[in-house]
């Protein structure tokens, strides 16, 4: 009601507006142009700034925000007004954001991020020329992903190894490599779909091959692929099943029954693993999977697996196995345009180098599922005690509470890892306090659980500390 008695009317706002300069005139102010040469901003740009100001102030105007006063005040910082402009045009959506989520491979934060030395080599060398291509020894052109598979042989001698994209690409390589025009035997029990549109049947149609369903959802036998197989077969798949479990009244084939069944008839045999762990994790409270070298172990001709799942590297696909069946995938057209750029080639290659001298704790991925408990106590309770000491009392009870985190990328879905969390309880609830520190720079999100607020330790990493409990302590004393 205030704004509308204090707006202006139909006339006034008029006036004002004919007091706004032309965007030439704009364009002539001695201080805008140094600022845009010192900056290396061209002229069209300028002017869009520029422009991008004006009209700020002319919808201001307009909605009665702006008024004669305001106005002349603003203009009275022209080059300052433009310049923000400028950064609002330039504002980069993609920021770093605090996961207190506690899911650690969580797919829309990212998925895992990178160790200090993948980032520091890309940063180091992603402004130089490389050898991606070349060959040094020789003077001439060398293979692109030699170098991965070189690291690759140090933790499994005796697989090739090849890498694309992601693991969806590599999966859709897999198929159109060994199975163009020819039939896919799948358990139906491994018809999946991982979120974000990856399902099987559809990847399979795209690859050129021919889905062929065999046993029910929830058992499929070693019968059921024998009478399946045909001269036109050109491929057995197993799935892994990732985020679903199929439990109960159930009975699948082992990988290494559908190894010797392949045998059996000629046909080929690849897994999909979905998250692809390098090492047994079982160690860190994670129930026994499978590792790639278990798999390979099997006599499967070739697996996939996301890097940027388990195994703690950036975004790439595996493919990895018999090295005659990997440099078959190599030689399809789809390789090529599947291919990694060299960004991920420099971190991918700090990521396996890190797994081949054994510094895990260096992977932040696996340095969190592994983190012990009581480290993550003591985490928690000197957060909260910080937090404590910064927050005016009663606004807020600061609690350090218990909670599970999760291993996310649809890795060991059932398995929870016992965490310590800070826990936020207020009289409004948790939902306002969710917002306001998602809205905060950086972002902070956490997870609600009944009627508290939680931030659950496990995926905040050491260095996020200081920013979040700065963060916590602006929204809580806020308003
Ligand atoms: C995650 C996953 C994929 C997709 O991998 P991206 O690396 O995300 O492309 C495919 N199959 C399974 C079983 C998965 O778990």
């Amino acid at each position: 009601m205030a704004a509308q008695r204090n707006k202006a009317t139909a006339g006034q706002q008029e006036s004002i507006l004919r007091q706004l300069p032309a965007v030439d005139r704009v364009l002539e102010n001695g201080q805008i142009l140094d600022w845009a040469r010192e900056r290396g901003f061209d002229r069209r740009f300028l002017r869009l700034a520029a422009n991008h100001f004006l009209d700020d102030l002319r919808s201001g105007i307009r909605s009665g925000r702006v008024d004669a006063n305001h106005l002349e005040e603003r203009l009275a910082h022209l080059a300052e007004g433009v310049a923000t402009s400028a950064e609002s045009l330039l504002q980069l959506n993609l920021c770093a954001v605090i996961n207190a989520t506690g899911v650690v491979v969580h797919t829309n934060l990212g998925r895992s991020p990178w160790s200090a030395a993948a980032a520091d080599r890309v940063a180091a060398l992603s402004r130089r020329y490389l050898n991606l291509e070349f060959d040094i020894e020789a003077g001439k052109r060398g293979g692109r992903d030699a170098p991965v598979e070189r690291l690759f042989h140090q933790i499994l001698p005796d697989a090739g190894v090849a890498v694309v994209n992601n693991n969806a690409a590599a999966v859709l390589l897999v198929l159109n490599t060994l199975a163009d025009g020819k039939e896919v035997v799948v358990s139906r029990g491994q018809l999946v779909e991982i979120g974000g549109s990856f399902r099987i049947p559809e990847v399979m149609g795209k690859s050129g091959s021919i889905l062929r369903e065999v046993g029910t959802t929830n058992r499929t036998h070693r019968s059921d692929y024998e009478a399946a197989i045909n001269p036109n077969t050109g491929l057995l798949l197993a799935v892994h099943p990732s985020n679903y479990r199929v439990v109960g009244f159930t009975e699948g084939v082992s990988l290494e029954e559908l190894v010797e069944i392949g045998r059996a008839h000629g046909v080929p045999v690849a897994e999909d693993m979905g998250s692809g762990n390098l090492l047994d994790l079982s160690p860190f409270g994670i129930p026994h999977e499978p590792s790639v070298g278990d798999r390979l172990a099997s006599g499967v001709d070739l697996v996939t697996f996301s890097g940027d799942k388990l195994l703690g590297g950036p975004q790439v696909g595996f493919v990895a196995g018999k090295p005659e069946f990997v440099q078959r995938t190599r030689t399809n057209p789809l390789f090529r345009a599947l291919r990694l750029d060299k960004a991920t080639f420099l971190a991918i290659e700090a990521t396996l180098a890190a797994y081949v001298a054994g510094q895990l704790d260096e992977i932040p991925t696996v340095a969190m599922l592994k983190a012990p408990r009581d480290v993550l106590q003591r985490r928690a309770e000197a957060l909260a005690k910080r937090l404590c000491a910064e927050v005016p009392e009663g606004r807020v009870k600061i609690d350090v509470v218990e909670v599970d985190s999760r291993v996310g990328g649809g890795a060991a879905p059932e398995t929870d890892l016992p965490s310590y969390a800070v826990s936020l309880e207020s009289e409004e609830g948790p939902n306002r306090l969710a917002t306001a520190l998602r809205l905060s720079d950086p972002p902070v999100i956490a997870r609600i659980l009944e009627d508290r607020l939680v931030m659950d330790l496990r995926t905040v990493q050491r260095d996020e500390e200081d920013d979040l409990v700065a963060v916590v302590a602006s929204v809580l004393t806020a308003d």
